[in-house]
C-alpha cells in the first residue's frame, strides 16, 4: 500500500491488518513515510483529546531482587543489580503520593515488584488513599492477581491498574504468558480500568511481533495503549543488544496510534521525549523511587522525570496538559 492510501485509511477509521501494520513498521524510520505516519498520529491524539495531554507519576513501594527475572529489568536476581530488599515507610509513601498530587498528576501509580505481599500492599495503599483528594485517580503496577484480589484492589479505592503482555513474554521473562493475559480479565471484570504498552521493545524485535502485540493490547479496550523501548541496564546481558533510538520507537508509537481504535484515547510512550509527543504520545510517566529501568535506587536522581519536566517535554511540542482527574481511566468530570 502507498503511504497516502495507510493515511486515507486512518482518516477513515478503518482497522488495519496485521500485514498493514507489519508495512507501517517496515518503513525506515528516518523516511518520508514514517514522518507522515507520525504526523497522522499526532493529529488523531490531539483530536481526540483537544490537545491535553496527561502525566501520571509513579512510586515504588519496594525494591527487591525479583524471582520474575525479565531479562530487561533492573530487579530480575538474576542481572544482580539490586542484592537487598528495602521498603519504603508508610510515611513516605503518603508523602510522595501527596507530593504528585500537588505537582498536578492526572493519575498517580503505586508500585511494587512481582512478589511483594498483596495483603501489605493493600494496607498501604488505603493509607494513601485515605491521605488523597477522593477525586484523585489511584492506579496500581502490580504482579498478576486473582479475580478475588482485583476486586480488592477495586475496594481499596483504584481506579485502575497498569498492566502488560510484554514482548517475549515467558522467553525473556520467567513470567507466564497466559496469567498475564487472565489477569488483564480478572482486572477488568472487576471494573478496573487496564493501561498497557508495546513494551520493552529492542532492535532484535521484528515488526511482525511488534504488530501482533499492538493489536494484542487494542483487542481488550484498554485505558491506554503506547510504546516503549527498553533502556540498557549496564552489565546485563540483554544490553549487548544494544538500544532503538527515539526516532524508531517514535515511529512504533505512531503505528500504535493508528493501530488502535480511537475508542482507545490515551497512547503512552516512556521515556518521555519530543519526539515521542510529536508522533502521538499523549501521556507520560514521571517517577522517583526505585525504577526498573535505572541502577540508581532513588530514580530522581537518576533516569526518573518529574511531573515538572515531563509539562516542559510537552510545552516544547505544542501539547497543552490535563488539568483534571485522568480520562484515560475513565473520569470524565
Ligand atoms: S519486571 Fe516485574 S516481574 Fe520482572 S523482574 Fe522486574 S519486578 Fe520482577
Amino acid at each position: 500500500m502507498e503511504i497516502d492510501d495507510f493515511i486515507q485509511k486512518s482518516r477513515d477509521a478503518e482497522p488495519f491488518s496485521r500485514e498493514e501494520l507489519v508495512e507501517m513498521l517496515s518503513f525506515p524510520s528516518d523516511s518520508p513515510e514514517s514522518y507522515a505516519l507520525m504526523a497522522e498520529a499526532n493529529r488523531i491524539s490531539k483530536e481526540l483529546t483537544d490537545n491535553k495531554a496527561e502525566i501520571h507519576a509513579q512510586f515504588a513501594l519496594n525494591l527487591a531482587p525479583c524471582s520474575g527475572n525479565c531479562s530487561f529489568c533492573s530487579f530480575a536476581k538474576k542481572n544482580g543489580i539490586f542484592q537487598q530488599e528495602t521498603e519504603i515507610s508508610v510515611d513516605d509513601a503518603v508523602s510522595s503520593a501527596q507530593q504528585f498530587e500537588q505537582d498536578g498528576a492526572n493519575a498517580i501509580f503505586i508500585m511494587t515488584t512481582a512478589k511483594y505481599s498483596f495483603g501489605k500492599f493493600i494496607e498501604n495503599s488505603q493509607e494513601v488513599r485515605k491521605k488523597l483528594r477522593p477525586e484523585t485517580t489511584l492506579i496500581a503496577n502490580i504482579g498478576d492477581q486473582s479475580l478475588e484480589n482485583a476486586k480488592k484492589l477495586k475496594e481499596t479505592g483504584f481506579a485502575g491498574v497498569y498492566h502488560a503482555l510484554r514482548l517475549r513474554e515467558g522467553i525473556d521473562s520467567n513470567l507466564s504468558p497466559e496469567n498475564r493475559k487472565t489477569s488483564i480479565q480478572n482486572f477488568q471484570e472487576a471494573g478496573l480500568g487496564v493501561g498497557t504498552c508495546v513494551e520493552p521493545i529492542g532492535p532484535e524485535h521484528t515488526p511482525e511481533e511488534i504488530a501482533e502485540l499492538i493489536l494484542f493490547t487494542g483487542s481488550f479496550n484498554p485505558s491506554y495503549s503506547g510504546a516503549a523501548r527498553r533502556i540498557s541496564i549496564p552489565g546485563t546481558e540483554m544490553a549487548s543488544l544494544g538500544m532503538i533510538s527515539e526516532l524508531r520507537m517514535s515511529q512504533i508509537v505512531a503505528v500504535t496510534r493508528i493501530g488502535v481504535s480511537r475508542r482507545v484515547m490515551g497512547n503512552c510512550t516512556h521515556e518521555p521525549c519530543t519526539l515521542g509527543s510529536l508522533a502521538g504520545a499523549n501521556l507520560f510517566w514521571a517517577e522517583v523511587g526505585a525504577n526498573p529501568r535505572d541502577v540508581k535506587e532513588r530514580t530522581e536522581e537518576g533516569r526518573g522525570e518529574s511531573v515538572k519536566s515531563c509539562r516542559n517535554i510537552f510545552n516544547e511540542s505544542g501539547w497543552d496538559i490535563w488539568g483534571r482527574p485522568s480520562r484515560y481511566y475513565g473520569h470524565h468530570a
